[in-house]
C-alpha cells in the first residue's frame, strides 16, 4: 500500500501520545534482591496491582520487567474503562456447567457482576492513591455496523441493565446525531457507567504508589526460567537469581517462552492507534458531543475517544492482527477515521502506536494457579479495568493462604483449538483478511 506522506504532520513520532506526559522508564529501579517473598513477572496494570495490595498486606514484594516499567500495553491502551466483558461467546465450563444449564447462566452472571467491581475498583484505587489521570466518567457509545447489529442491541441492553443496571439505553440511527457527528452506524447503545483515562498516567501513579508502599522494582530485568515449587522458587534473570516463596506471572499479551502452558492458551493479537493534530473546538464538540468513547459491533472493531482537553482524536483499532510498520497502521486508520467522520479529511497524524493484547479462546480473561505459578492473564483488548482487578484478586488470593472469591477463579481455561498451537500465532493473517472480508460482506448485504 502506497502511504501519502501529506496524512502526517511535520511533527509526526512513531510512538505513543501517552509518553508525552509519562514515558516508560527506569525511575525506581533497583538491584535485583537475593530473596523475595512475592515475585511478580511484569510490570503492568495487573503486576503492580498485585505489587500494590501485597505490600500494603505487608508481604515483601518484588516487581521485574524485561523492559521499561509499563512499557508493554500499559501505556499505549485507547484508555477506555469499561464494565462488561465479551461474556457471551460461551464459557468453557467445567463440569455441571453445560452451556445454557442454570449453573452457566449463573457463571456468566457472576463474571458479569465482576466486571461492574473491576470498574469501580479502578476508581476506587485512583481516588484512594491520590493519581492524576484525567480519569473522566462520560460515558460509552457502541455504534451498530449493521441494521441487524441494531436489531440484536435490544437484548444486549435488557441484559447488562438486567444483570448490571449501568444505564444502557438504544439510540435509533436518526438520534444518534446527539452521541457522535457522523451518519456511519445504524444506530448505537448509550451506557453511561463508562470512562476513560490517559493510560501512562494511570500506570505512573500506580509505581509511585508501588514504591511509595516499599515494593522491590527493577526495570530491564527479563525471567529467563523459574525453577522449583511453591514455597521455593529460583527466578533465573538476566540480572542474576531471585529466590521466592509465591510468584505471578502477569504478562498477558506480552507471554514469551517462559510460561509455555499460558502461551498455548492465549494468541497476542496487534492493536494499532492514531492521534490527530488538534481541531477547531466547534468541529471537536461536533464529533463526540459528549464525550463518549466510541467502539462498535462489527468483527474487527475500532475505538475512538477525544484526548484529554477535548481537542484532539484518538482514533483506535486492528489495522491489522499481526504487527506492522506504525506509519502504514497509521495510514490504514486514518482511512476508516475518514469513513466515520469525511469531516476530518485533510487532518493531519501526530502519533502511530501499537502494543499487544491476548485473547482467549472463550473472550474472556482468566486468573489461576498452575504448578504452583499465579497467573492472571486474557485481557481480549479490556483490560484497563480487569487486569487492574485480577492482579488485586490474585493478590488477595496469596493473602487468603489459597482462598479467593473471585467467580474466574476455577474456570476451565481452554487451549487454542489450532493444532500443534505453541505461542507463534502463524494464522494471524488469514483470520484477519477473513474477518474483514465477512464485516464487508454483512455490511454490503444488510446495510
Ligand atoms: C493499542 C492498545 C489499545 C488498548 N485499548 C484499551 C482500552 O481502550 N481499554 C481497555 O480496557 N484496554 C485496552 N487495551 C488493553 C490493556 O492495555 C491491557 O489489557 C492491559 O494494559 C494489560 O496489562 P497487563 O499488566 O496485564 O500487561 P502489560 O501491560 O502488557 O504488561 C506485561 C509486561 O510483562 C513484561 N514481560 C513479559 N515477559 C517477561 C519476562 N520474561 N520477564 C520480565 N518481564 C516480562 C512485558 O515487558 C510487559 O511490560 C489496549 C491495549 C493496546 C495494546
Amino acid at each position: 500500500m502506497k502511504i501519502d506522506r501529506a496524512l502526517f504532520h511535520p511533527d509526526y513520532k512513531a510512538e505513543p501520545f501517552w509518553w508525552e506526559a509519562a514515558r516508560p522508564g527506569t525511575e525506581y529501579s533497583s538491584d535485583l534482591p537475593d530473596k523475595t517473598e512475592v515475585f511478580i513477572v511484569g510490570s503492568g496494570y495487573s503486576g503492580l496491582s498485585a505489587a500494590l495490595e501485597l505490600a500494603r498486606g505487608g508481604r515483601s514484594v518484588t516487581v521485574v520487567d524485561a523492559l521499561a516499567f509499563g512499557e508493554g500495553a500499559s501505556t499505549r491502551s485507547g484508555g477506555g474503562v469499561s464494565a462488561g466483558v465479551n461474556i457471551g461467546k460461551g464459557i468453557a465450563g467445567g463440569p455441571g456447567q453445560a452451556k445454557h444449564s442454570g449453573a452457566h447462566k449463573q457463571l456468566i452472571e457472576r463474571l458479569m457482576n465482576e466486571s461492574l467491581a473491576a470498574y469501580e475498583f479502578v476508581h476506587t484505587l485512583v481516588e484512594r492513591e491520590g493519581i492524576e489521570c484525567h480519569l473522566e466518567k462520560r460515558g460509552r457509545f457502541i455504534g451498530a455496523n449493521t441494521s441487524a447489529h441494531y436489531l440484536g442491541f435490544q437484548k444486549k441492553v435488557d441484559d447488562l441493565n438486567r444483570v448490571l443496571q449501568i444505564g444502557a439505553r438504544l439510540l435509533a440511527k436518526d438520534e444518534q446525531r446527539s452521541e457522535i457527528g457522523s451518519d456511519y452506524y445504524h444506530g448505537g447503545i448509550v451506557i453511561e457507567h463508562a470512562s476513560k483515562l490517559h493510560p501512562s498516567l494511570f500506570h505512573k501513579g500506580l509505581l509511585d504508589a508501588c514504591h511509595r508502599a516499599g515494593v522491590t522494582l527493577c526495570a530491564h530485568t527479563k525471567v529467563e526460567k523459574i525453577d522449583g515449587a511453591l514455597g521455593n522458587f529460583t527466578l533465573k534473570t538476566a540480572n542474576g537469581d531471585c529466590q521466592a516463596e509465591q510468584v505471578i506471572v502477569a504478562t498477558n499479551g506480552y507471554t514469551g517462552e517462559l510460561s509455555p502452558n499460558l502461551r498455548k492458551r492465549i494468541v497476542p493479537i496487534s492493536s494499532q492507534i492514531i492521534t490527530t493534530e488538534e481541531l477547531p473546538e466547534d468541529l471537536a464538540l461536533e464529533l463526540i458531543p459528549n464525550g463518549r468513547t466510541i467502539s462498535e459491533s462489527a468483527r474487527i472493531t475500532n475505538y475512538y475517544r477525544l484526548l484529554p482537553g477535548d481537542r484532539r482524536v484518538m482514533f483506535g483499532g486492528r489495522a491489522r492482527f499481526e504487527s506492522v510498520p506504525a506509519d502504514l497502521s497509521a495510514a490504514i486508520l486514518h482511512g476508516k477515521m475518514i469513513e466515520r467522520w469525511p469531516q476530518l479529511k485533510g487532518v493531519r497524524i501526530t502519533h502511530s502506536w501499537s502494543g499487544l493484547v491476548a485473547m482467549t479462546t472463550d473472550s474472556i480473561p482468566h486468573m489461576g494457579q498452575e504448578d504452583g505459578l499465579h497467573f492472571c492473564t486474557g485481557c481480549n483488548g479490556s483490560g484497563v479495568a480487569m487486569m487492574t482487578y485480577l492482579g488485586n484478586q490474585v493478590a488477595q488470593r496469596i493473602l487468603q493462604d489459597g482462598h479467593s472469591d473471585s467467580a474466574y477463579v476455577g474456570v476451565e481455561f481452554p487451549k487454542v483449538p489450532v493444532p500443534f498451537y505453541s505461542g507463534n500465532p502463524w494464522f494471524l493473517p488469514i483470520i484477519g483478511n477473513y474477518y474483514r472480508h465477512l464485516d464487508r460482506k454483512e455490511r454490503r448485504r444488510m446495510g
